[in-house]
This record gives structure tokens, C-alpha cells and sequence, in this order.
């Protein structure tokens, strides 16, 4: 699972520009004067380590995602060496280690024969093999430590038009499918996936290929 950033916004940011008087409120609860300072969009694994991340040095912010729940499909099975490394950096790792189960070798076969193996075992990690794990537990894991942390995904909330200053960004946003609200954030991070919104909006052209 890659787990680069697809697009980050930046607007300068509003230094010492925390909730005002709660004025105006939205139908997120929040004043329209309030500045978060970072929002992200989008809570597949790469939001939720950012938002991780973010949260675990104590930096503010909001993650939203369109989607009403958690997807419950597996997509990515397995989780490889390099990320296990990486969940190690963020004190994530024996969660993972625990819920998955390690793959020490692949075997190919054909016509009932085993044609080749393919050790694992001798890769250069502290986490020599593969971890089966299921994308969706995935994600359930990380969402469980980034709400340890203090940060709901914020669901059915689709992020349809931004725009930026100096200071800050506005994102309009569409909750359940009808009420529109504005969020305003010193940074926007766009961790909205393959058909990326934010990109879009930016007029950021996708560099790469689709497998026909
Ligand atoms: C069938 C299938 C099988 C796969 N198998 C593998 C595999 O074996 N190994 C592997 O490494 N990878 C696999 N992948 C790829 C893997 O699923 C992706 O690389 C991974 O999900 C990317 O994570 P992400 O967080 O960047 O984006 P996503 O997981 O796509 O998450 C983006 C999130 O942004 C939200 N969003 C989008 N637009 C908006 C908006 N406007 N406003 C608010 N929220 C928004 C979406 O609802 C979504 O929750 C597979 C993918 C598919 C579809």
C-alpha cells in the first residue's frame, strides 16, 4: 500500500487565528470564524496516517471523508515490509503485527506442482515477510489510534469546491448529501484517493497510468 500524499494545499497559515466567539454556527457545530489547522480529506489509510501523524505531534486538525461508513471491502491484502517499518516509527506496529498473519514465503503452483518458492525471509528488514492483512482492518486499526488521539472522521461529508488566500483555505463541503457548510483551515491536505477532488479543483494534472 503506498502511502504518499496525492496533493497538499497549502494557504499561509493563520497564526493564532483559534475559535473566535461562536458566532454563525454550521451545521458541524463549528463558527464559521473558527480556523482549523489542518483539514484532510479523506479517511483511507493514507488520511488516517496523516491524520495520525498530524494528531501525535500535536498539531490540529479535521478529517473528513464522503463515504457514510468505513468501507467493508478488502481491497490490499497484505502489508509489506517497508510499512510495517513505518507503522514501527509510529508506535503502531505490534497492534499490526498482532491482527495479521505473517507470510514467510510465496509458492507458485501448477498442475498441482510446486514450480517455485520465493523466500521472504532474507529481506533486509526487522520484518522479513509479508503481513495478510485485510485493507479494511487496515483502516479500522488506524482509525481506532487516530480517535485515541482525539480526531473523529467526520463521514458523509464530501468536499465539492475550495478556495485559497494568504491566510486561509476555504473548503466547501456537502454533509448528508444536502446541507452545505464552509470549513476553514490554514492547511488543506488531499488524501482523497485515484479520482482525487482536490487535485481536480487544483487543476493539478494526474502524472501516470491506469492497468487496462
Ligand atoms: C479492488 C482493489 C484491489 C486492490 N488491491 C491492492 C493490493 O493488493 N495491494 C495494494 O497495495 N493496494 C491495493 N489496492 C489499492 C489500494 O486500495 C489503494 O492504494 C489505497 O486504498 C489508496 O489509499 P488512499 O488513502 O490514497 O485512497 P483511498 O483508499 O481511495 O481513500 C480515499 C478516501 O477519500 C474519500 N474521498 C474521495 N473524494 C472525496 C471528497 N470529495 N470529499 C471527501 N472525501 C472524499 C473516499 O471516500 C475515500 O475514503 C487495491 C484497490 C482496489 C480498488
Amino acid at each position: 500500500m503506498k502511502c504518499n500524499l496525492k496533493a497538499m494545499s497549502g494557504a499561509r497559515e493563520a497564526q493564532g487565528r483559534q475559535a473566535a466567539a461562536v458566532i454563525n454556527a454550521s451545521p458541524t457545530g463549528r463558527s464559521h470564524q473558527e480556523i482549523v489547522r489542518v483539514l484532510i480529506v479523506g479517511a483511507g489509510p493514507v488520511g488516517l496516517v496523516m491524520a495520525h501523524e498530524l494528531a501525535r505531534y500535536g498539531v490540529e486538525c479535521r478529517v473528513i471523508d464522503k463515504q457514510r461508513d468505513r468501507p467493508m471491502t478488502s481491497r490490499a491484502v497484505a502489508i509489506l515490509p517497508r510499512t510495517i517499518e513505518v507503522f514501527d516509527l509510529m508506535r503502531l506496529a505490534d497492534d499490526f503485527l498482532g491482527a495479521g498473519r505473517q507470510i514467510h514465503a510465496i509458492n507458485i503452483f501448477s498442475d498441482g506442482e510446486r514450480i517455485a518458492r520465493i523466500g521472504l525471509d532474507r529481506l533486509d528488514s526487522p520484518y522479513p515477510f509479508a503481513l495478510a492483512l485485510p485493507q479494511d482492518e487496515t483502516e479500522r486499526l488506524l482509525e481506532e489510534h487516530v480517535v485515541r488521539h482525539g480526531v473523529m472522521v467526520e463521514r458523509n461529508t464530501e468536499l465539492m469546491a475550495l478556495d485559497q488566500n494568504d491566510e486561509r483555505v476555504a473548503a466547501r463541503v456537502r454533509i448528508d448529501g444536502s446541507q452545505m457548510d464552509e470549513i476553514r483551515c490554514g492547511y488543506l491536505i488531499g488524501c482523497d484517493g485515484g479520482h482525487s477532488t482536490v487535485r481536480r479543483l487544483l487543476g493539478m494534472p494526474f502524472r501516470g497510468g491506469s492497468y487496462k
